[in-house]
């Protein structure tokens, strides 16, 4: 099992989630990392939602699709 991203603390998730909503809603977001400062991207799939920092071992929240 390899584990590459870091879990986010309930507050950052938080923080994720709004920046999640701000892709779904108009396309982009101002949010930023709340860990290290960098861009966060969302990526809708199939088997649901991303929204994750752009460095590749900072956090991520998955959420499922309807
Ligand atoms: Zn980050």
């Amino acid at each position: 099992m390899e584990i590459k991203r870091l879990t986010p603390t309930k507050a950052e998730a938080h923080i994720l989630l709004g920046a999640q909503r701000d892709y779904v809603n108009r396309g982009n977001t101002a949010v930023k990392c709340p860990r290290c400062g960098r861009s966060l991207e969302y990526r809708c799939g199939e088997s649901g939602e991303s929204i994750y920092c752009t460095d590749d071992m900072c956090i991520v929240v998955h959420t499922r699709g309807i």
